[in-house]
């Protein structure tokens, strides 16, 4: 187990120790005995070996969660107690902050700063909020009319009820952040919980899950099976769950929707992006082009809103562009328990072969390369922050998912120009716009087929605010109270009177 040394002790401890599956309140190996093991990605050393859960496991996870749903057993509990519990995950995530940024450091491969200062306070602060909300779901009293009833009278209200048994599958870019925004509002909306890391990165996940029993979330009502696709792929498609959220590739997310097809389980999809970045000519360039260059560079690039498409007015192609590749070049690109570090590696040795597959790719098809455009050193997961030119949206370059620090640069005459490439991918997750003109920017942001739209900053998330895509990336939205209505059921009740 190498690991760098100066890292969190607990952290240490919590990697070193056994990785198991949690079923009700037992922490258990897979059914067949199997671990697998993760890597630290700056040096592509194991890191961690990893109970290798598969059908066998997820089954038992889903009988224990249908027990406990049926049980009753969160749900009978008054709102304000599961709301005090939900509130203190948050705070044990604080408490426990620097141990899961180093967690989420070593296992992702991100700076620890960043993890800390980012992921890890979003992921605490999203239970804060969703706490909130558990005393406040609440149905309407509806005046009813029933014309073909003459004379009859009625009281009609609905219910929210919880929709059962959840199936969670999650990615390996904010894996923590990724296990908040999908635990906390089912928790606060009272269904039980079968949740499947991303095989890559499964620790804080697991550390998480320790703290929300801790916190006095009762046994079985949070489940956590780690494994590879295939244990995601049997939760998908088991007849017993009632509901499944998935973030990841929307190439899976499209196997998810036929696995579903069995009992017609409901589903929430958070999907791919490739997401345009809009820099008009009255911008303030000395926002917009840091700005620009870490739309598409945050997180190596790993986001699903990446601003990875960057269309600039013309007059202005050449200073921003100059300014982004300036900007590329300067990046501290290394380990990321290096607390110079700016850009950590990639997740794993398949995307790195992912990203570089993209650079050939690039240059077969007549890319120009403003700067990067190769793997860094030989150890570790490492691409060089990556600009290109002379793209088009025919290109894969330009027109397919990189999820790697790559961005290509095109120039536009004017905004009539630049909507139709901008609404042009088969995506719709994101979207920038840059100016000074706020009527121009609101025109934009409407016209722009984008789940979230960004004026002057790029990547502002909250947990009170819906994120989630129009298109091929996705179906429903995360975080606000938006999100909440992915995990009930709303129930009709008549009464005549
Ligand atoms: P992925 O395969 O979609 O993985 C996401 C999650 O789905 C993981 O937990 C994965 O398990 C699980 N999974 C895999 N196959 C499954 C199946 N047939 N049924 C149910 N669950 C399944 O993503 P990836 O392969 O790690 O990354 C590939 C590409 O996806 C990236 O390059 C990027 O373009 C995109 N991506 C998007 C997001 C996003 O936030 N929208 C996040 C990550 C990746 P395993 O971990 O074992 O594979
Ligand atoms: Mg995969």
């Amino acid at each position: 187990m190498a690991i760098a040394d100066p890292i969190d002790e607990a952290a240490v401890k919590f990697v070193n120790s056994p990785h198991k599956i949690l079923i009700g309140s037992d922490w258990v190996d897979a059914a067949s005995g199997k671990t697998f093991e993760t890597y630290n990605p700056a040096t592509g050393e194991v890191l961690a070996n990893v109970a290798e859960g598969t059908s066998e496991d997820i089954d038992r996870a889903v009988k224990t969660a249908r027990a406990t749903f049926d049980a009753q057993t969160w749900t009978k509990m008054k709102p304000n107690e599961r709301s005090r519990i939900i509130h203190r995950i948050g705070d044990l995530m604080l408490e426990h902050a620097d141990e899961l940024a180093a967690l989420e450091s070593l296992d992702n491969g991100k700076p620890l700063a960043i993890a800390r200062a980012a992921d890890v306070e979003l992921a605490a602060d999203i239970f804060h909020y969703m706490s909130g909300w558990v005393t406040k779901i609440e149905g309407n009293t509806i005046p009813i009319s029933v014309p073909y009833m003459p004379g009859a009278e009625f009281h009609a209200y609905t219910l929210k009820d919880p929709i059962g048994v959840v199936g969670q599958i999650i990615p390996w870019n904010f894996p923590l952040l990724m296990a908040a925004w999908k635990l906390s509002p089912a928790l606060a909306a009272g269904v039980t919980v079968i949740l499947k890391p991303a095989e890559q990165t499964p620790l804080s996940a697991l550390r998480l899950a320790e703290l929300i029993l801790e916190a006095g979330v009762p046994p079985g009502v949070v489940n956590v099976v780690t494994g590879a696709g295939d244990a995601g792929a049997a939760l998908a498609a088991h007849d017993d769950v009632d509901k499944v959220a998935f973030t990841g590739s929307t190439e899976v997310g499209k196997e998810i929707v036929r696995a579903a097809a069995g009992n017609l389980k409901k589903l929430t999809l958070e999907l791919g992006g490739k997401s345009p970045n809009i820099v008009f000519s009255d911008a303030d360039m000395e926002t917009a082009i840091p700005g620009a260059a870490n739309a598409i560079f945050f997180n190596h690039g790993q986001c699903c809103s990446a601003g990875s498409r960057l269309y600039v007015e013309s007059k202005d192609f050449d200073d921003v562009l100059q300014g982004v590749t300036d900007h590329a070049k300067s990046i501290k690109v290394g380990s990321g328990q290096d607390p110079q570090t700016e850009m950590g590696p990639l997740v794993s040795q398949e995307q790195l072969d992912r990203v570089c597959g993209y650079f050939e790719s690039g240059r077969d098809e007549g890319a120009e390369f403003a700067t990067g455009g190769q793997r860094k050193g030989d150890k570790g997961y490492f691409v060089e922050p990556t600009v290109l030119t002379h793209t088009n949206p025919n290109m894969k370059v330009e027109a397919e998912e990189i999820f790697g620090p790559v961005v290509t640069v095109s120039p536009f005459k004017n905004a009539d120009d630049v909507m139709p490439t901008a609404n042009t991918s088969t995506y719709g997750l994101a979207a920038g716009v840059w100016t000074k003109d706020i009527s121009k920017a609101h025109r934009i942001a409407k016209q722009l087929r984008a789940g979230t739209v960004w004026v002057n900053c790029y990547n502002v998330f909250d947990a009170s605010l819906p994120f989630g895509g129009y298109k091929e990336s996705g179906w429903g939205r995360e975080m606000g109270h938006e999100v909440l209505n992915n995990y009930l059921e709303v129930k009709s009740v008549v009464t005549q009177l």
